[in-house]
């Protein structure tokens, strides 16, 4: 389609990075490109047009420079999903699976009011333990999560199984 062709030009493949035998999929040549960028944010926000999102959550952070950017798009405010140490108390914390250990994702406790039409935002879907966690971050705030959008799906990883209900997953590109 069109986003894979126009938009796929400007992700670099770097192969063996961070480690022997992963592909890192470098989005920084999108963001640089004025012209890309901004049809990347009108892409991601098409789908959402009209459903009423209050929130964007940006993941750590990456999902920060997509997720201001489409909050700005959807008329909504932005609210960061950190990693530990860095957002002041008071934070609701969720722990998920990395390949080798655990890490946390934290959100400020009164940052989402129950009931508030959420959307999540990151670059990359890989094997979807990220999403996940940021989801039950959330839940745990009793917002309502409308969906998540993230720039890149890595299908062969199969993070959207881990998505589960019928809870929208809009990805831009597949690789
Ligand atoms: P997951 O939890 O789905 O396995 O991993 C997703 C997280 O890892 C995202 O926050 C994303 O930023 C990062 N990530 C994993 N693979 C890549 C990649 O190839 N490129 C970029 N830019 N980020 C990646």
């Amino acid at each position: 389609n069109d986003s894979q062709n126009t938009l796929g030009a400007l992700i670099r493949a770097v192969a063996d990075f961070p480690k022997p035998g992963v592909t890192f999929r470098d989005i920084t040549p999108l963001l640089a490109d004025a012209g890309g960028f901004a049809r990347c944010i009108d892409a991601l926000a098409e789908p959402w047009q009209g459903s009423g999102v209050q929130a964007v959550c940006g993941i750590e952070s990456r999902g920060f420079i997509f997720g201001a950017a489409l909050a700005q798009k959807l008329h909504a405010g932005f609210v960061p999903v950190r990693k530990p140490g860095k957002l002041p108390p008071p934070l609701v914390a969720v722990e998920y699976e990395l390949e080798y250990g655990r890490d946390q994702l934290q959100v400020r406790s009164d940052a989402l009011k129950p009931g508030e039409r959420t959307l999540l935002v990151d670059d990359v879907l890989a094997t979807g333990g990220t999403l996940a966690a940021a989801r039950e971050l959330v839940e745990r705030l009793d917002a309502v999560l409308v969906g998540a959008s993230v720039l890149i799906e890595l299908d062969a990883l199969r993070g959207r199984e881990r998505w589960l209900g019928d809870t929208p997953v809009h990805a831009l590109l597949h690789y």
